[in-house]
Formats: structure tokens, C-alpha cells, sequence
């Protein structure tokens, strides 16, 4: 057997080469040589706790360990941290070339692709105490900034992480103030309920939510470090520490000279197959999941993890030349802000009907289910973990709206 090259040894990554090391069932996996490279000079953080439990203080960072990262050694890697694949060549023969950026150049008969997403930066110069949370870097250098005691944090941007971040940092006892550009927190993504809810929760713990205010520049003191952040409204929000959680690009620069294409991230078919010999999987695939008739690229923990496993196995089948399965899950998320528990699954819109089957918002413990025609296209819980389990199963059955709304009906 030839060597399977991984890259990424994250989350998705680690999935697709125990996939590939245990098989599919029907055939046995790979015992060839199985190399995960890394840009990242140690082995990737799990992400979830790091705007969570490492930057509450409950946890250290060496807590957050991926899933697999006591597996290594019995899966066989070849594993290359500090390591970034450079190029990969078009598909040819009976293989591929893939480039590190240590000059090898690995003859490989097939890739998965796990590259996941760098965040977004603002505009302008990068000043002292303004962070990201992505890496075990990143939430190393917030926490030192955190506890230096700052007078004022501002976090840019009230999507998922974002308020996150804000939620931990009010957690800790300080001053926060949290910026959003558009009238409501994932406005473009999520139907206006949710993020009213969202931007109600933070005020009630004390946190500055200004929406509807983009950033124009970060004011700098004569040390370097930001002190200031000014709105494009014309106001200044003083700030010694600036969270910018503006989510993030899929990293697939490198593979512009592939023949692979790139669009909303690597592009695969139904079974995350994305060209002769390559899968791809986690934060950069993006795919027609055919369970919702929709292309999708998703940025959760969970599909991660399951597309990781599938996209590992779909490579098995495509080297010996099976046809794969369709990868067609209903997505889901989590995020943990103050003592609420908010879960997500499905795949709603901003348009979306906002249909309450439980609770109420005003007291933000609920459960909506999202409606769109005569399709339920998503269940949202607050502190509502049995609502959204029962409503995702449903999902996964069918997304007719009669069949979710009549889990929740009132029994005679
Ligand atoms: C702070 C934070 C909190 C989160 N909280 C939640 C949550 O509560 N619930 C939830 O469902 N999801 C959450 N997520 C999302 C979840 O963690 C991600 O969906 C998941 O980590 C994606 O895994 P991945 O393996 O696809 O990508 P990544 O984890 O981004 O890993 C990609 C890896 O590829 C490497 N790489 C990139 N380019 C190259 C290259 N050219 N060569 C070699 N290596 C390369 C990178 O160094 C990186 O290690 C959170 C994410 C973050 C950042």
C-alpha cells in the first residue's frame, strides 16, 4: 500500500485518519504509511473550550485536547507539526504530488483535505491587546491581557464566538462592551428572534450591546496598544483589550494550482469527494448535503468529527473504486453563554418563521422550531436540551413542518 497524506491534524482531520486506519466495514483500512502534517508547531487545541473553560480560568490550556490526541500513537501517524502543505498537483497516474514547506515533496495516492479557517482580521495595523480566539496562541495572549485586569473589554462582532467571549470575560468581572454592525446578532443568518434574544441576554448580565455600529479604525497609545475603538456612528468606546470575532476564511490559498474547485472552500460532491483522490472534510468543505436540497459549509464541532469519519472512508471507496455514500446529516451546534445552554440544528435562514413550542424569551429558557413553507428547517433550545434532541431526530427522519410541530402539540 502507497501512503494517504492527511493535513490538518485537527478535529477533522484526526476523524478521517481513524476512519481510514479501521475501514469501512466491508473492507479493510489503510496499513500503508499514513502522514498528517500540521502547520501548527503543536498538535491543535479542541476549539470549544478555549472561548469557554480555558478563558474562564476553570480549565488549562493542556485540558483542551482534541478527542483523538491520546490515539496517535496506536493509529501509526506519521505526524509533521510545524509542517504546512504548499501546493498540490493536478490529478494524474495512479497519484499525486503533495508539497510541505520543508521542501518535501510526497508522492501520495490520495489526500484528505482538513485545512478548517483562519480568522479574519479588521483593517489596519495589528495593535497590542487586540485578539482572536482560534489557536491555543491566541487564548494564551488574551488570558494574559485578561488578567492584567483591563478597565474595559470591547468585543467586535456578536456572532456565536463573539458572545462568547463576552459572556466569559462579563463571567470574570469585567467591563464589556460587545459591537455589532448589523440592527441584530446573526441577523444574516438566524431569523431576528434569535438574535433579539441574544443581545437581551447580555444586557440583562451587565454587557454594552451596541448593534447597528461598524468599527472604523482602533485608536492606538504611544505604547502600541489599542486604547480606544471609534464606531463608525462617530462614537469612542475607550478599551485596553479588543476580542474580534468576525469569523473566519476557509484556508484553501494553497491549493490554487490543484484541480480542485475552490468556492465557499474546497467544493466536494454529495459524498465529500472533491476530486480524483481527495476528500475533504471539517471547517473548509463545503457541500450539496442532500437531505436539505442545499450546499453547505458548516462550522460545528459535531460535523467536523462525523464528516471527518465519512470523508476518511469515502477515500477508502474512491482507491478501490466504490461509489460512496452521501453525506447528508442535519447539522448541530452548541454555545455556552452565562448558565444558558443554546443548541442548534438544522439549517434555518434569517428568513425563517420563529414558531415557539416551549418556554418563553422574555424568562430565555425555549424552544422554536424554524418553518419555512411546509418545511421545519431547524430546532433552537435555550436550557431546552430534550427539545432540541427530539426535534433534531425528527429532522433527520423528515423535514415536513406537520411532523416536527406535531412532536411539541399539546396532548388531549
Ligand atoms: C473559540 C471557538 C469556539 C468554538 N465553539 C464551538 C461550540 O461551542 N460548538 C460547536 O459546535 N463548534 C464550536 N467551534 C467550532 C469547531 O471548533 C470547529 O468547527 C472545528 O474545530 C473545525 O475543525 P477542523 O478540523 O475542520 O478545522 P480546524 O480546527 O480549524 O483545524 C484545521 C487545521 O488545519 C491546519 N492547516 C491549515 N492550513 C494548513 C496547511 N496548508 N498545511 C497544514 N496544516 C494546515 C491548521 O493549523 C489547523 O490546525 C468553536 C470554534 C472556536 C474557534
Amino acid at each position: 500500500m502507497g501512503t494517504i497524506a492527511v493535513v490538518g491534524a485537527s478535529l477533522a482531520g484526526l476523524h478521517a485518519a481513524e476512519a481510514l486506519r479501521a475501514g469501512t466495514g466491508d473492507a479493510p483500512g489503510h496499513d500503508g504509511q499514513l502522514v498528517v502534517v500540521d502547520a501548527s508547531p503543536t498538535l491543535p487545541p479542541d476549539r470549544p473550550p478555549l472561548s469557554k473553560q480555558v478563558l474562564s480560568g476553570e480549565w488549562d490550556l493542556a485540558q483542551a485536547k482534541v478527542p483523538l490526541a491520546d490515539r496517535l500513537d496506536e493509529l501509526g501517524l506519521d505526524l509533521r507539526l510545524g509542517t504546512a502543505a504548499t501546493s498540490l498537483s493536478p490529478a494524474g497516474g495512479d497519484g499525486r504530488t503533495l508539497t510541505l514547506s520543508d521542501g518535501t515533496e510526497l508522492s501520495v495516492e490520495g489526500v484528505v483535505l482538513a485545512t478548517g479557517g483562519a480568522v479574519r482580521h479588521l483593517p489596519g495595523p495589528q495593535l497590542g491587546g487586540v485578539h482572536s480566539i482560534r489557536t491555543g496562541e491566541d487564548v494564551t495572549a488574551l488570558l494574559a491581557d485578561l488578567d492584567a485586569g483591563p478597565s474595559r473589554v470591547v468585543v467586535v462582532g456578536a456572532g456565536f464566538i463573539g458572545a462568547e467571549a463576552a459572556a466569559t470575560c462579563r463571567g470574570r468581572g469585567l467591563e464589556v462592551t460587545m459591537l455589532e454592525a448589523a440592527a441584530a446578532p446573526m441577523e444574516r443568518v438566524l431569523p431576528g428572534e434569535v438574535g433579539a434574544f441574544v443581545a437581551d441576554l447580555h444586557r440583562d448580565q451587565g454587557v454594552d450591546v451596541r448593534l447597528g455600529t461598524g468599527v472604523e479604525r482602533l485608536e492606538a497609545g504611544d505604547d502600541g496598544r489599542v486604547r480606544a475603538v471609534h464606531l463608525a456612528d462617530g462614537t469612542v468606546v475607550q478599551a485596553d483589550v479588543v476580542v474580534v470575532g468576525i469569523g473566519v476564511v476557509p484556508q484553501v490559498d494553497w491549493l490554487a494550482g490543484s484541480d480542485l474547485e475552490l468556492r465557499n472552500g474546497v467544493l466536494c460532491d454529495s459524498t465529500m469527494l472533491a476530486g480524483p483522490r481527495v476528500v475533504a472534510c471539517g471547517d473548509v468543505a463545503c457541500w450539496p448535503n442532500p437531505h436539505f436540497g442545499e450546499e453547505m459549509r458548516v462550522e460545528h464541532w459535531e460535523n467536523a468529527v462525523e464528516q471527518g469519519g465519512h470523508a476518511g472512508r469515502r477515500l477508502l471507496d474512491e482507491l478501490a473504486g466504490r461509489p460512496g455514500t452521501p453525506f447528508a446529516p442535519v447539522p448541530w451546534f452548541w454555545s455556552d453563554q452565562y448558565d444558558r445552554k443554546i443548541q442548534l440544528a438544522g439549517r434555518p435562514t434569517a428568513t425563517d418563521e420563529f414558531v415557539l413550542v416551549d418556554g418563553t424569551v422574555e424568562e430565555r429558557r425555549f424552544a422554536a422550531l424554524f418553518r419555512r413553507g411546509d418545511r421545519c428547517t431547524a430546532v433552537l433550545g435555550v436550557n431546552r436540551p430534550r427539545h432540541v434532541m427530539q426535534a433534531r431526530m425528527q429532522l433527520a427522519q423528515s423535514l415536513a413542518w406537520d411532523d416536527a410541530a406535531a412532536l411539541f402539540a399539546p396532548k388531549d
